[in-house]
């Protein structure tokens, strides 16, 4: 069997050299981690969702003209993409309080923003992702202020659409953190969105219940993360009532006889 080189291992995710030039295989693990990498555990299946689930939510964007890193998808874990060189910097859009915010700014969780607002993390495990301004972003030389107009102006648009695709099938959408890069191409350069679009890097709440469908369930020990993603990928229509994450035991078939006495 040949054994490809591979690039990157990430907490959720394996970059792999890919078949071609400019190339990327980005593997899908079922490793879920939180708090910086203290709180580890292995979602048999949560790989699988997220490779669909963002496969999905990347060809809709490209059709309404975000351009991202998504090429194809391979198999059940891998996505074919376009290399790029990652901006060391997270944006989050905010549209409800919840997570840190809530925190740093003494915001009950659930409680509606004034308006969407979007926010810069520096990308950096040993220090914990700390959140970073403008100043920091263009001083430090992570990016240009084009850049991050660009980041910004797409971080919207994207929340824009999210916010509707999800509001569609009964789900609230209120947070979500995005990544970009540059994309080389013969002489050009351009800020392509690159990563994931998952449960695991959006808060979803079931619009009735509030119910979180999303890696807050992970975070908070609230059981049903699997089942949560699963049910997110069934209502955007990309997986079948019975598909192989959803495994159950053998089914004990009744004894009419039984069953009827
Ligand atoms: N997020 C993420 N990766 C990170 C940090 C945050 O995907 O390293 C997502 C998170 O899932 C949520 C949003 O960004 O949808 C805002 O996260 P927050 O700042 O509240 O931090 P968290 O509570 O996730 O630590």
């Amino acid at each position: 069997m040949s054994r490809r080189r591979e690039i990157y291992e990430g907490k959720a995710k394996i970059l792999y050299e890919g078949p071609e030039q400019g190339t990327l295989i980005q593997y899908f693990k079922d490793d879920a981690t939180a708090f910086n990498n203290q709180k580890h555990d292995v979602l048999d299946g949560k790989g699988v969702l997220n490779n669909r689930i963002s496969e999905h939510i990347m060809i809709l964007l490209d059709k309404m003209g975000v351009p991202n890193h998504f090429i194809r998808r391979l198999n059940m874990r891998e996505q074919l993409i376009r290399a790029v060189e990652i901006i060391p910097v997270e944006v989050v859009v905010r549209t409800i309080a919840a997570g840190t915010i809530c925190k740093r700014l003494g915001l009950d969780e659930g409680s509606t923003l004034p308006r969407s607002i979007v926010e810069f993390y520096y990308k950096s495990d040993p220090l914990g992702d700390p959140m970073v301004s403008e100043e920091h972003i263009t001083a430090f030389g992570w990016a240009s202020p084009a850049e991050i107009d660009e980041m910004m102006s797409m971080a919207l648009r994207v929340n824009d659409f999210l916010t509707g695709l999800f509001a569609g099938i009964g789900i609230q959408l209120i947070d979500f953190k995005l990544e970009f890069g540059r994309h080389y191409e013969e002489e050009t350069m351009r800020v392509i969105l690159a990563d994931e679009i998952s449960p695991d890097s959006c808060r979803l709440w079931d619009i009735k219940t509030n119910e979180k469908l999303d890696k807050d369930r992970f975070r908070r020990d609230l059981g049903g993360v699997v089942e949560a993603y699963q049910d997110v990928a069934q209502r955007l229509g990309i997986m079948p009532e019975s598909s192989p994450t959803k495994r159950r035991g053998p089914v004990l078939v009744s004894d009419k006889s039984k069953s009827e006495s």
